[in-house]
Parts: structure tokens; C-alpha cells; sequence
């Protein structure tokens, strides 16, 4: 089933009645080539790539709850490739470059709007800084414009210019950053994948992980045994958890994330607004809501909610760099469980088990990822060799402290934000 313009009327016009479930609901085989544990974002993804431009089609993908149930329906969607650091420069940079194709490639609408994303900043320093982001950004071959005061204020008028605790100086604009409908992502990935032959298998938790002789022979699941020749760990915010199956203890500390939706409001904010100063960041979406959120709760946990202290803070941040938000009602909060690692970049790797990988290690940017991670992966799964775009992102860099990729700068303690 495809979608166009055409179909759509044509559907409009019978009822609605030809369309189809967007995959399969098939059950466990007790054999596959290639298991994915994880139906997020980055799950699906890999299982995606993996057929596509692999041809590799004995796949499944495992997912314990529902397909978007995890962090790729829960984020507030920014799409960017503004990283400073060789390492994440030319990976965000692969990953831009396909999202920017990917409605074509999948045949869905994932509402990717390249609205442009302004970073804040507020001191002569943080101008240097952002400018050399921006340059490393342009040699990179992506975009980025210095503005000034006056250049941000004709862009946002509605920030308050006046009495901001931190005044703003001016901001680094990133025309090709912007949003897409998470939810939608996932959709369009599940169902090219299953399109192709992949098995999406819902409601199937993985419990355990079967090694022989430091080999890797497939899953203990909640709907029975599954053999595989090679098993992919993508659980994000578990990742922890499901690499403890297999002995092994990641580099990853789980914390809660936040974000915030008021109720559909007339077009007013254009871009996506960062500020970092205030730990604040805000979009407006298609329907009309505003999706802010902040920083981190600051305590290791795996509840996918929040808790109040930082309600009142990303509120009170929010009031203080655009008042007239005071007016909206916030309909909606929720949180996500984030893989944050030491330096803040991910890891795509294999494992000293032969035949198991893993991918996690998100931080609060796996979204935009999503493209460059699948393909990426499916490239070091199917092949054994790194893509060219993510030679770097090594689990043992943590180990022997060579090529970290020092993105935040905080450490193994997040709290040190
Ligand atoms: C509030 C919030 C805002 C964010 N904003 C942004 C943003 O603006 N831009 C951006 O780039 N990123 C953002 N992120 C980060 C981004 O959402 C995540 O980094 C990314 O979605 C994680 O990868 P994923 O999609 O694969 O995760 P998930 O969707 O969480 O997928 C992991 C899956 O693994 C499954 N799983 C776990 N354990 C098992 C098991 N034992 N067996 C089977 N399945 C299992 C889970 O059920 C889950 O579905 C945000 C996150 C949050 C929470």
C-alpha cells in the first residue's frame, strides 16, 4: 500500500475502507538471523536499513510493550546537526542528510519541517563559543549563521529583550535544524521494515541472553526461546538492564526527562528556541501547542515521569525568557527514560561477545539520530566494519579514556549540569 494525493481521494470518496494495517502481526519464529531487541526508534530503524540496503530480510525485532510506546513517541522532536566534536560532527551531519530524504525513501509523512533552530547566547564568551560551533558546523558542510542582538531581535521579537537575568547577546541559527512528528517516524520505519520482510513483534519482552562459549545464540523472551545468529541491543533507556542478560555492565547512568505541551495556540513561535542559560527549549507544533521542556530530574531512576521541582523550574525559565507564554495552559507533561553516557555521545558498537551488539548512549538527542544510527548500525551488523560516518563512537573508550568524544563535558555524574 502506498500512499499519494491521489489515493487520498480516492479513499475519501469509498468510505475510507481500503486502508490497511501498517504491518504485519506476525508471531515469534523460533529462528532468525538477526535480532533486534528494542522497537524504538533506533530499533526500527536498523531493522530497516538492514533490509534495505543490506537485503538482509530474517530479521525480527522484539519490542515489550507497543511499537512508539518508548522515548520516540515521548520526545519533543528536534532535528539538528549542529555537534561540535569530530566524531558527532559527521555522524549528525550522515543523519541530517538523510532526514532530509526520508518521506521520499519511506512514503510516509513524517512532518520534517526544516524550520531552523536558534541557539541563545549571553555573554561575549558564549559568542565565541557558538561561533566556532558555527564554523565547525560549516566545514562540516552544514549551515550556520551568526546572529547578533538586533539580528535576534528582528527573528524574535516576543523574547524579552529587556530584563532577562542572563541578557541576550544574540544567537547561532541553524536553518536546516528543526522538528518532525515523532510518532510518525517510528510508524514510517515499522512499516517499510515490515514491508520488507521484517518481523515486528510487540508485547514480547526480552528476559534473557543466550551465550555459548562466548557466542551469542539467540533470546529468552516472554513469549518463549528465540535462536539468533547475531542479537542487536537497542533499548535506550534499558540498555542497562537488557546488557546485564548478557553479563555486562554499560557506561550508562538511566534519568528522567521531562517535556510540557500547552493547548493549540495561533502560530507564534516559527523556530525552535534553545536556552541554554535557563535550561529551557521551545517549539510550536503543526496543531498549534507549545512543546517546551528543560533539563534533566537529576536522579537515576526508571519511572518514565517526572516529578515537581523541575515542572517549576522549566516553567519559571520559560516565563522569564517569553512572558507572553504565561497565557497558554499547559495540557500535557510526561517523561522519558534517557541512556545518558560519560561524555554525552553515544555508542555503536560490537561487544566482546561475538555476534551481540549494542546501540545506546542516547543522551536527550537520540531523535534527530534516528536516521544516521539505523544505517549505521545496520552497516557495522551486516558487514562487521564501521561506517564511515561513526568510526568513533567505541565502548571501549571508556575503558582505556582514548577518542572520548567530550560533547557535554560533565562527566560520568549528569547532576553537574
Ligand atoms: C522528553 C524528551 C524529549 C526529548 N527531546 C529530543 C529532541 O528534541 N531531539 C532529539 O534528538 N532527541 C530527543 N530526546 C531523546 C530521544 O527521544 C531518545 O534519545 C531516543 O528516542 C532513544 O532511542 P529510541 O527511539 O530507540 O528509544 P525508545 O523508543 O525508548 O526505544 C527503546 C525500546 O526498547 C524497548 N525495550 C526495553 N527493554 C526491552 C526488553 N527487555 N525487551 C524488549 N524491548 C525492550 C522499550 O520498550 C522501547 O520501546 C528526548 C527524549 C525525551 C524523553
Amino acid at each position: 500500500m502506498r500512499f499519494s494525493g491521489l489515493r487520498v481521494l480516492k479513499e475519501g470518496l469509498t468510505g475510507n475502507k481500503g486502508w490497511r494495517p501498517h504491518w504485519r502481526d506476525p508471531e515469534p519464529k523460533p529462528e532468525y538471523d538477526i535480532v533486534i531487541i528494542g522497537g524504538g526508534g533506533h530499533g526500527l530503524s536498523t531493522a530497516y536499513y538492514l533490509a534495505r540496503d543490506h537485503g538482509l530480510k530474517n530479521i525480527a525485532v522484539l519490542e515489550r510493550g507497543y511499537i512508539g510506546g518508548g522515548n520516540i513517541g515521548r520526545n519533543t522532536t528536534i532535528v539538528r546537526a549542529n555537534y561540535f566534536l569530530q566524531g558527532n560532527s559527521e555522524f549528525y551531519s550522515h543523519s541530517l542528510k538523510l532526514w532530509e530524504g526520508l518521506e521520499e525513501d519511506l512514503n510516509y509523512n513524517v512532518m520534517h519541517s526544516q524550520r531552523g533552530i536558534i541557539n541563545l547566547f549571553h555573554s561575549d564568551g558564549q559568542r565565541d563559543a557558538a561561533a566556532r560551533r558555527g564554523n565547525m558546523m560549516i566545514s562540516q558542510g552544514d549551515d550556520a549563521i551568526l546572529l547578533g542582538r538586533e539580528d535576534l531581535r528582528k527573528m524574535v521579537p516576543y523574547l524579552n529583550f529587556d530584563d532577562l537575568r542572563f541578557p541576550l547577546y544574540g544567537g547561532l541559527y541553524h536553518p536546516r535544524g528543526g522538528t518532525a512528528r515523532h510518532d510518525a517516524v517510528a510508524w514510517g520505519y515499522a512499516r517499510g521494515a515490515d514491508q520488507r520482510g521484517v518481523d515486528l513483534i510487540q508485547n514480547c519482552e526480552v528476559t534473557g541472553i543466550d551465550i555459548e562459549n562466548g557466542q551469542v545464540k539467540g533470546v529468552q523472551t516472554v513469549r518463549g526461546p528465540i535462536r539468533a545468529k547475531k542479537v542487536a541491543m537497542v533499548a535506550a533507556g534499558r540498555s542497562s538492564q537488557v546488557a546485564a542478560m548478557a553479563g555486562m555492565r554499560l557506561p550508562i547512568e538511566s534519568h528522567i526527562l521531562q517535556a510540557f505541551v500547552t493547548e493549540g495556540l495561533k502560530p507564534v513561535i516559527d523556530n525552535v528556541i534553545t536556552f541554554g542559560m535557563g535550561h529551557f527549549y521551545i517549539s510550536q507544533s503543526d496543531k498549534g501547542g507549545l512543546v517546551f521542556g528543560g533539563d534533566l530530574d537529576f536522579y537515576a531512576s526508571y519511572a518514565a515521569r517526572g516529578n515537581l521541582p523541575t515542572v517549576e523550574h522549566v516553567m519559571e525559565a520559560g516565563m522569564a525568557l517569553m512572558p507572553m507564554i504565561g497565557k497558554a495552559k499547559v495540557l500535557r507533561s510526561w517523561g522519558g527514560i534517557m541512556d545518558m553516557s560519560p561524555d554525552g555521545s553515544p555508542i555503536i558498537d560490537k561487544t566482546h561477545i561475538d555476534g551481540l551488539y549494542v546501540n545506546c548512549g542516547w543522551n536527550y538527542g537520540g531523535f534527530k539520530a534516528v536516521p544516521g544510527s539505523g544505517s549505521v548500525f545496520a552497516h557495522l551488523i551486516a558487514t562487521g566494519n564501521y561506517h564511515p560516518a561513526s568510526t568513533r563512537h567505541r565502548l571501549d573508550r571508556f575503558r582505556t579514556g582514548r577518542s572520548i568524544i567530550d560533547e557535554e563535558g560533565k562527566g560520568s555524574q549528569h547532576n553537574l549540569h
